[in-house]
């Protein structure tokens, strides 16, 4: 099939890039000129792991290109995929300009019948809304079709070579044929590939993304109860975990989350309840949770050393939102080291792949090292933001040899307290007890 994808990020690369693999033809287009022809000549300008071989086998295979010029796409392709991002206004609400700028741009391109997919992830009504406004601007044939995409960075090829579900909201019989058709080698696994109204599937992500934020939330608010009344929250996790209707997974307290979907898909899901008349008060207080959540790392330092951290150095690993990715948006690691900083403290930090977009976010006001044993010199102690693999059993003497004192503020749970108190770490982590040298156990 000839596929075009509008937008060449984080899902318009992948989807586009998955569907060559499949044997279609496909063009990415995106605006922005220096990340195409880095994408032509071979380079892609995130981490995703076994993106870039992927890229590049598709695009010698004669099956995968990159352009600016939207016309071309349009011209050369059935099937259109609209992937550019939907960031939150000042309000909560998705900013759809990109999405109705493309479309109707696509629209007065249009030389017969096209199916135009929204693969963004966009409020209710979105597609109702781009059939109207490409109806103003074109004579020709078309249908909307809403996508969602639901791959997570950092494992974003599996899951969309490998989806759980595939989600069709189209009221067209052959729109749904198509997309079936389009995405028949990726269900072959038995995965649901589910026909549904425009809206209902609109709805199904951004319930889908409120529901997983919300264990996030819900768990990290059990962590602070846990810490208050002297639980262990990784006991709690486990047992609520095995409950089957409950299940393991999503249950990790931690520094809140992060990323460029959540806050965002849960603030625009409660921008929609509340236009639409409705007060949110669940999803309300998803996002509240997370807010509070992300400054309890800090606030566990500061008072640690009674609120005197000016001229302290902290070592940071961990940068960006999670493990597997270089992506920093929306980063709880941004509002700890922010109040750090604003506290009179220094920060040297380390993240194996996401050291060049933290430097965009957070220049030159902390320092950077390449490896996660240098931040640590004389820094007054260490502070886990993000759980990558490699922190996971690191050489404690060496640390221990290398820091100031040994003080870790574990926002991710890591570590087995036994191990710590035995190691003589004062060791401060989410919802367990506190390890400190010498206290009464
Ligand atoms: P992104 O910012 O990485 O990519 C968007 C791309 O669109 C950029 O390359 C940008 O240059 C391009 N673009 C913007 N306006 C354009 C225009 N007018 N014409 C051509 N290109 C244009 O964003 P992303 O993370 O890929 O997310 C895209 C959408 O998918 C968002 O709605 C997001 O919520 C959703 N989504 C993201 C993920 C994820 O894990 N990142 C997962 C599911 C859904």
């Amino acid at each position: 099939m000839k596929v075009a994808v509008v937008g060449t990020g984080y899902v318009g690369l992948v989807a586009g890039t998955c569907f060559a693999d499949s044997g279609n033809d496909v063009i990415c287009v995106d605006n922005d000129a220096k990340k195409v022809r880095a994408l032509r000549s071979g380079r892609i300008p995130i981490y995703e792991p076994g993106l870039q071989e992927l890229v590049q086998r598709n695009s010698h295979g004669g099956r995968l290109h990159f352009t600016t010029d939207l016309a071309e796409a349009v011209k050369k392709s059935e099937i259109i995929f609209l992937a550019v991002g939907t960031p939150p206004k000042k309000d909560g609400s998705a900013d759809l300009s990109a999405v109705f700028g493309v479309a109707e741009g696509i629209a007065r391109l249009m030389d017969g019948y096209r199916i135009i997919v929204t693969k963004s992830t966009v409020p209710v009504g979105t597609a109702d809304e781009v059939r109207a406004r490409m109806k103003r601007v074109t004579k020709q044939p078309f249908d909307v079709v809403s996508n969602p995409e639901f791959m997570k960075e950092g494992a974003a090829l599996d899951d969309f070579l490998k989806p759980e579900r595939v989600i069709v909201g189209t009221e067209s019989g052959r729109a749904a044929e198509q997309m079936r058709e389009l995405y028949a080698p990726f269900m072959r696994t038995g995965a649901a590939f589910l026909v549904m109204d425009n809206r209902s599937a609109e709805m199904s992500k951004y319930a889908s993304n409120a529901m997983l934020a919300a264990r996030i939330s819900f768990m990290n608010e059990v962590a602070n109860i846990c810490e208050r009344v002297g639980a262990d929250v990784q006991q709690v996790r486990r047992a609520v975990g095995l409950d089957s209707r409950i299940g393991p997974r999503f249950l990790f307290p931690g520094v809140g989350y992060g990323g460029s979907c959540f806050p965002k898909d849960v603030q625009a899901l409660g921008a929609t309840a509340r236009a639409a008349g409705y007060t949110p008060r669940m999803i309300d207080s998803i996002e509240a949770v997370n807010e509070a959540q992300k400054r309890v790392l800090f606030e566990k330092v500061e008072a640690y050393y009674q609120g005197k951290l000016k001229g302290r150095m902290f070592a940071v690993w961990g940068l960006a939102f999670k493990p597997q990715t270089d992506d920093m948006r929306e980063a709880p690691s941004i509002v700890v080291i922010n109040a750090l900083l604003k506290a009179g403290a220094r920060v040297r930090a380390y993240d194996p792949v996401a050291m060049h977009t933290a430097r965009g976010v957070l220049g030159d006001r902390i320092t950077y090292s390449r490896t996660p044993y240098a931040v640590l010199k004389d820094a007054d102690a260490l502070i886990l933001i993000t759980e990558w693999n490699e922190f996971r059993n690191p050489d404690f003497e060496r640390m221990a040899r290398l820091l100031k004192a040994r003080v870790i503020f574990d926002g991710r749970n890591q570590y087995e307290l036994e191990e710590m108190r035995e190691r003589g770490f004062t060791y401060l982590s989410i919802g367990r007890p506190a390890v400190v040298p010498g206290a009464a156990r």
